[in-house]
């Protein structure tokens, strides 16, 4: 029986029309006079931490916490501005899946599996009504590794859960092979879904427990069972 599902956020449950990278570039530009710094930077799966520590090392920028800090100050700020003037959504079928796994006779703890750092995640979700959703999770501030975001969230998850929570009790729901990969981490099931950059054929590759076009192709009941 699963007792806790993890989403992934950008690609799976929202896309930001490019919010997320716009956010980035503005404050290399803005706070550290690097214009196009994250040119060339492939953005799908990764934890925001290492993004930065990568483009702080391209640039000869010190990685200190206070580069980092500097920089997350200024990021949550663009975010939330260019949020407002893209258009984003809720991938196909994110509610009702959500709703459906509410009404389980059984519901499973829903928490986040996430590069985003926690105060990202929060601004993106509230953009579209879905942070009150989730009661935990891991986030791109907990580590660099996302494998080991894994491993956080499964921690959280017992906590909260009580008990044992051993990986097949945990589905993990993302967008990239680099989700895959996470949820192999802790040998969690796990629903890949064509809704962000890759499409089903090149998921299936990663051989994911489930590989679906969207949330609205498959049931919490077949998943959780
Ligand atoms: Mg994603």
């Amino acid at each position: 029986m699963v007792r806790l599902v993890l989403f992934d956020i950008d690609g799976t449950l929202l896309r930001t029309g490019g919010a997320g990278g716009k956010a980035f570039e503005c404050t290399f530009a803005s706070e550290f006079k690097i214009p196009r710094a994250t040119e060339g930077l492939s953005f799908a799966g990764r934890t925001d931490t290492s993004l930065v520590g990568e483009c702080f090392r391209q640039h000869r920028i010190e990685a200190t916490p206070d580069n980092f800090r500097r920089f997350f100050d200024a990021y949550v700020f663009w975010l939330d501005h260019w949020l407002g003037q893209l258009d984003g959504g809720v991938c196909p079928g994110v509610n009702e899946f959500i709703s459906n796994l509410e009404r389980l006779p059984t519901p499973p703890l829903l928490g986040l599996l996430t590069g985003n750092i926690r105060l990202g995640a929060e601004i993106k979700l509230r953009h579209f009504g879905l942070w009150e959703v989730f009661e935990s999770g891991a986030f791109g501030d907990d580590h660099e590794d996302r494998n080991r975001l894994a491993l956080i969230a499964q921690r959280r998850g017992r906590q909260r859960l009580g008990g044992r929570l051993p990986g097949e009790h945990i589905l993990v729901i993302g967008d990239t092979p680099l989700d895959i990969a996470c949820a192999n981490a802790i040998n969690a099931k796990v629903l890949a879904v064509g809704t962000g950059g890759f499409s089903c054929e090149q998921l299936g590759t990663h051989r994911p427990t489930w590989v679906a076009e969207n949330l609205l192709k498959i049931t919490p009941s077949e998943l959780c069972a």
